[in-house]
């Protein structure tokens, strides 16, 4: 049995061991990496792969209302123009003109410094950072203005926050930059564009302009008409997508959380006018709770974050994230939004192109209103990974407690589903055995071979990638009854099976 202990999963303990074992590097490494961009290494594209197809399988093929699609990441200019993004898709941006940092505005708050009862400006901080730190920055600010003695009013500090973009003129003369000596060195915000730009075709000139998409969404609006004219869609349907997306943010941090370049899985499901889209938010906001689950997040780490109506987009009537909780705090993973008929309407608009479709059961013509749950795959791969990753206690072979590192993949989703190990390398009749049953199971799962080293070991270096299944041939299985030993990752546990309850059993955990 384990001695199972408490883990505080931290980022750096989970960058380390993708980096160890080969799930995620940072992209371009060898020329000192570049900020923003991740390469997923043979047991990164392994997990990320499976998250695709099990959201896939669930969404598109196990379901009689869901199309699929796959557009280009290059679609024509004025997609982006009657989407707004070629206006509005920017975040707020401040800079530091002390230390040349750049600030994403909207997670950038302000805190009054109050020294004595008196106020003496404020201490900017970014989103996540901890409190210590805070109080820290408020100290730099007293000894900077010659009050070194005076009392600190740590509530107010700790309470009462701004975001920087609702910072005055005045405020921002009295702020101290999170990594600046003296206060007043912060920009006012002013509107970063996300979409990163390319050129097409042989002229350089403006004429050319393109952009890398910055979402997959609008590539199922483009071909909505498409589908509706060739399929056998009726209302209510959905389209769905998994491609890759590109914005060029401020401060790419946290990982894989907030990159430059990742991916989303994204489904417009296409709604009557008049249907009841409260009610329908919430069942997507449930189906999308049940995936999570059925992928292994513990249902206790999600929540509901609901846009206050005066932050909603004016063409939007709710959106609600589904919230995780990451190693750095509490965060959207899923936004599933209602968007009225606002991105069909201006895509009518600007092509002269009709998107309306014919209701049988209505007998009406109209364009349907849409529900769009977007997901990230990076940031699932994120969520996967801090809820998987385990530290405990085992015996190793001589009995002796060892610390261990584990992920708990649900196995639909494990990189490796299962390890075959002959007991002993140097057995011929146990390496045939074990051989012919791992190029057995190869033909239908991802599985791993591995002869060398104490069989403690090998199950180690299974456990702390995340196999969820260890199976071992020995003597029994040649001499006696042809059975093999079936470790479970989590438990260590074993027992003996048949070959054919394995096969039944591995289809049950992996496949359903
Ligand atoms: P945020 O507020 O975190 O910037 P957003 O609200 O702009 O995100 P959406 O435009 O709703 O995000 O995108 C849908 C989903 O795509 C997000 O819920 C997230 O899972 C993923 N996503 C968005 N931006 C990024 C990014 N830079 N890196 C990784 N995943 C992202």
């Amino acid at each position: 049995m384990t001695a199972q202990k408490s883990c505080n999963n931290s980022m750096e303990e989970i960058v380390a061991l993708c980096k160890r074992r080969g799930f995620i590097f940072a992209s371009s490494e060898i020329y000192g990496g570049y900020n923003g961009f991740y390469d997923y290494g043979p047991l990164g594209v392994e997990l990320r792969n499976n998250i695709k197809q099990a959201w896939w399988r669930d969404f598109v093929q196990r379901r009689e209302d869901i199309e699929g699609l796959d557009s280009t990441i290059i679609m024509h200019p004025k997609i982006w123009k009657a989407s707004g993004h070629v206006d509005g898709f920017s975040d707020p941006l401040a800079d530091c003109k002390e230390s040349k940092k750049r600030y994403r505005a909207d997670q950038l708050f302000i805190a009054p410094v109050i020294l004595d009862g008196e106020s003496f400006g404020y201490v900017a901080f970014v989103e996540g950072t901890d409190a210590s730190s805070v109080v820290k920055r408020a100290k730099k600010l007293r000894d900077s203005v010659d009050k070194k003695q005076a009392e600190l009013d740590t509530e107010t500090l700790a309470n009462e926050h701004t975001e920087f973009t609702e910072a005055t003129e005045e405020q921002r003369a009295l702020t101290l930059a999170p990594e600046a000596t003296t206060v007043g060195t912060l920009t006012a915000p002013r509107e970063f564009k996300l979409m990163f730009e390319t050129k097409v075709g042989p002229l350089a000139d403006d004429s050319a302009t393109a952009y890398l998409r910055p979402e997959t969404a609008q590539g199922i609006f483009s071909n909505y008409k498409n589908i509706v004219d060739t399929g056998r869609v009726k209302i209510p349907f959905g389209i769905a997508q998994i491609g890759k997306a590109f914005r060029n943010e401020i401060t790419p941090r946290n990982f894989i959380f907030r990159s430059r370049e990742f991916e989303q899985m994204e489904i417009e499901y296409f709604i009557a006018p008049e249907a009841d889209w409260k009610k329908l938010h919430r069942d997507w906001l449930d189906q999308c709770i049940d995936w999570l689950v059925s992928i292994g997040l513990p249902r206790e780490s999600i929540t509901e974050d609901v846009h206050k109506s005066e932050k909603l987009a004016f063409y939007s009537q709710a959106t609600t994230d589904l919230m995780f909780e990451f190693p750095h705090g509490q965060q959207e993973l899923w936004g599933v939004a209602c968007r009225s008929d606002y991105d069909l309407k201006q895509h009518q608009e600007h092509s002269g192109k009709s998107m309306e479709i014919f209701d049988e059961v209505s007998k009406s013509k109209y364009v349907p209103h849409v529900i769009e749950p977007s997901l990230g795959v990076d940031r699932t791969l994120l969520a996967v990974l801090s809820a998987a990753y385990t530290e405990d206690e085992v015996p190793n072979d001589k009995g002796q407690v060892e610390r261990r590192v584990l992920l708990k993949f649900s196995p639909k989703i494990a990189p490796v589903k299962a390890a075959v190990f002959p007991l002993l390398k140097n057995k011929p009749e146990l390496v045939e055995h074990a051989q012919a049953l791992y190029k057995k199971l190869q033909r239908r799962w991802n599985v791993f071979y591995d002869a060398s080293g104490a069989i403690g070991r090998r199950y180690r270096r299974q456990d702390e990638i995340g196999t969820p299944f260890g199976i071992t041939i020995d003597f029994d299985t040649i001499e006696k009854d042809g059975t093999v030993t079936l470790r479970d990752r989590d438990t260590c546990e074993q027992r003996r099976v048949t070959e054919a309850e394995l096969i039944n059993f591995l289809e049950e955990q992996i496949d359903s």
